[in-house]
């Protein structure tokens, strides 16, 4: 059983890992991930109690708090108190600062040192007792730890303003940096307003409120206008006005009419509707979707992997290394100085060890690398794209080759018939129309209007061929050329720019219908847009006739394109696709489950109400268009890129601030002002991603 917990108050990266790895030491806890960027636990787990165990010590871990219910607290995050309590440990500071330096004497000399005590100790005692606290536990060398070893130590050095003011600029630091992660969290979050709070259940007339998860398949709702539809349902008014902005990104108003599927996510804009739920809330669009993003984050990309496994080692080299320059430093310097081992200027070098513990702290880096990620995740997700996870966005990044399916994909999948080949056409469509009942393939839609007189038994579908049925205990045929060919049908050849279904009764043709989609009108564009990204290698492999496949292909500026492709051949096709570079295949879900699992990222076409769909592919285009996939690419490059640049950058400049703290020109002060200008700049760098896209 799954399980997701919202928490509060989880403060770094390297806190959540601590707290995974006490999660995962309880017993029954098969998998856990706790995510700090979206604050929550991902549980796998059976049983209430192990989950209220968990919850238990999830509360017991430094401030973390879970919240019951409720996605995402919308708690205000005006962190007022850390406001007040930075500023009042300033004004404290200035007052200890004038009184040190405007008066003399051993009175004052106490005053301004118990107004130094007090603002470190306003300023301070969180991340002390946090110390304390994780030293109890056996965890130290966290920042909370260098942050006390510092200004300690800058106290014992008698340097009381300066540890002041290093536990001043840490917080301030760290109250910055949760503002930060807060805004680019609350942008993402905004797409879980696609729940709705409540439905309105109607029993024998009575209308009763509950919450989305408690409707089932059959009950009768009401949606008033103005409210979201709480799960997928079937419309049973007249007809109702929806804007799928929720879903899609895109403000489109659709009239749907009695009878039709209505989406969750979707905004009713006209008058009351009566709808029959369809689909319980966890299998409906809005649940699958925000099962999706929640869970986008676990999937962490390798960056991200190393970086915390990095922070994991990195945290007790760099206190080692202190303590190398705090003791050996001086007792070299004696030794050149004078000719003898002694501790020379060791003030000195305590001072140089606490500057470089303190610039040492990694933060902006283990702060900043999965904050890029997610704000990757969150552009798409405005753009109407959901990335199933950090690791994809990375793939995307590198892909080389785009292969796509046609039916569905280039093509809008809207089938119409456009001729018909036979002796009884109406006879003809009829049978076609029995069997094709059975088929949930776009072509099948084609013949839904159509009447028929016969009850089709026994229907399979072969995919990439067609369907084979029982009709009045005669075997019927109904696909391609393949599907006649291997039941040993001689069939007429039909050139025809359309896709041709054949029918035979009892191993003899009887007609042929010629069915007809349009192209996507953007799929033109797009494939230009992603040809100017410098994806040349376009592949399209269909199980569609050569003939066909070739206009297509060109049309829309393909580089290539395969033809007559069983689900199996389009995995051989991509299999070999792969051996030149990253692949990227762009499907509808439809006949092309196998490819999907194969390529390195596989995007699905939104048409929400194939959930099959959303559960195969890493990339799920909801807005069904094409013009996502040159945004999606422009995003996840735009991502590396912001990636590559915080790890080169924080790691240059922890390099050289390091190196100024061990020669002493650095002060402690500056040392800490230069990490958290560091931080933040990673941070607000890693804001460019989320202006990428429309
Ligand atoms: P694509 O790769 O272009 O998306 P598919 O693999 O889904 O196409 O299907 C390949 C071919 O198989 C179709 O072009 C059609 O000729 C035939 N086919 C598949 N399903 C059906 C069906 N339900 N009815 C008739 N023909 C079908
Ligand atoms: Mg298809």
């Amino acid at each position: 059983m799954k399980t997701v917990l919202h928490i509060e108050n989880l403060d770094c990266p390297v806190c959540a890992e601590a707290l995974q790895g006490d999660l995962q030491k309880i017993k029954g806890v098969q998998s856990v991930a706790v995510d700090y960027v979206t604050q929550t636990i991902t549980l796998e787990a059976e049983g209430d109690e192990i989950v209220a165990r968990v919850v238990k010590t999830a509360n017991a871990f430094e401030e973390v708090r879970v919240l019951d219910g409720g996605m995402y607290a919308s708690k205000g995050d005006s962190h007022k108190k850390e406001w007040l309590m930075i500023g009042i440990a300033t004004l404290l500071l200035l007052i200890g600062f004038s009184v040190e330096y405007f008066t003399q004497g051993m009175v004052w000399a106490i005053i301004y040192y118990c107004v130094y005590a007090a603002a470190y100790l306003t300023v301070g005692y969180p991340v002390l007792i946090s110390t304390v606290k994780n030293l109890l536990k056996g965890r130290i060398f966290d920042e909370n730890f260098l942050m006390t070893v510092a200004s300690i130590g800058a106290i014992a050095l008698g340097e009381m303003s300066e540890s002041v003011l290093v536990m001043l600029l840490y917080q301030l630091g760290e109250l910055l940096q949760s503002i930060a992660v807060g805004s680019s969290r609350r942008s993402v979050t905004e797409l879980m307003r696609l729940k709705s709070e409540t439905a309105t259940l109607l029993i024998d007339g009575e209308q009763k409120t509950v919450a989305p998860e408690e409707l089932n398949v059959g009950d009768v709702i009401i949606v008033k206008a103005g409210e979201k539809i709480p799960t997928d349902c079937i419309l049973l008014s007249e007809n109702v006005t929806l804007d799928t902005k929720s879903l899609t990104g895109e403000s489109e108003l659709r009239v749907l009419k009695k009878g039709e599927k209505i989406l969750s996510g979707c905004i009713n804009v006209g008058g009351m509707a009566e709808l029959k739920v369809l689909r319980v809330y966890q299998d409906s669009a809005v649940g699958k979707i925000l099962d999706m993003v929640e869970n986008a984050s676990s999937g962490k990309a390798a960056p991200e992997k190393f970086i915390t496994k990095f922070a994991r080692f990195y945290t007790p080299i760099v206190c080692c290394l202190a303590l190398a320059v705090a003791i050996f430093a001086p007792l070299f310097d004696g030794l050149i100085a004078e000719g003898n081992f002694y501790f020379k200027d060791l003030a000195r070098w305590v001072q140089s060890a606490l500057t470089f513990l303190v610039i040492s702290c990694p933060c902006a880096l283990i702060i900043s690398v999965p904050l890029s990620y997610f704000s990757g995740i969150g552009a798409c997700a405005k753009n109407g794209i959901l990335v199933k996870g950090a690791t994809y966005l990375d793939v995307i990044a590198r892909v080389k080759t785009v292969a796509m399916d046609k039916t569905g994909t280039l093509t809008e999948g809207d089938f119409h018939v456009c001729a018909v080949h036979g002796e009884d056409e109406k006879e003809l469509l009829s049978l076609i129309s029995a069997v094709e009942r059975g088929s949930a393939h776009p072509i099948a839609k084609a013949f839904e209007g159509i009447e028929t007189s016969y009850a089709a038994e026994n229907i399979t579908e072969i995919a990439g061929c067609g369907l084979t049925a029982e009709i009045d205990g005669e075997l019927t045929l109904v696909g391609n050329e393949k599907l006649m060919r291997d039941h040993d049908v001689d069939v007429p050849p039909i050139d025809s720019l359309y896709t041709v279904v054949y029918v035979a009764k009892n191993g003899v043709y009887f007609g042929a219908v010629e069915v007809g989609d349009r192209l996507r009108v953007d799929a033109k564009s797009s494939i230009f847009e992603m040809r100017k990204l410098g994806i040349s290698r376009l592949v399209m492999l269909t199980g569609d006739k050569t003939l066909r496949a070739e206009k297509i292909a060109n049309e829309v500026g393909m580089s290539a394109f395969k033809a007559e492709l069983l689900p199996i051949d389009k995995l051989t096709e991509a299999k070999r696709l792969q051996t030149e570079g990253g692949l990227m295949y762009v499907g509808d879900g439809i006949n092309d489950a196998p490819v999907m699992a194969q390529a390195d990222c596989s995007v699905s076409m939104g048409k929400l109400g194939s959930a099959a769909a959303i559960e195969v592919s890493d990339v799920v285009l909801i807005s069904d268009s094409l013009t996502s996939l040159p945004i999606v690419l422009k995003i996840a490059r735009r991502t590396r890129l912001v990636v590559m640049q915080n790890i080169l950058f924080s790691i240059i400049m922890k390099v050289g601030f390091m190196a100024l703290g061990v020669m002493g020109v650095l002060p402690l002060w500056l040392a800490v002002f230069a990490d958290v200008g560091v931080m933040l700049l990673a941070v607000l760098n890693s804001f460019r991603v989320r202006l990428t896209g429309k």
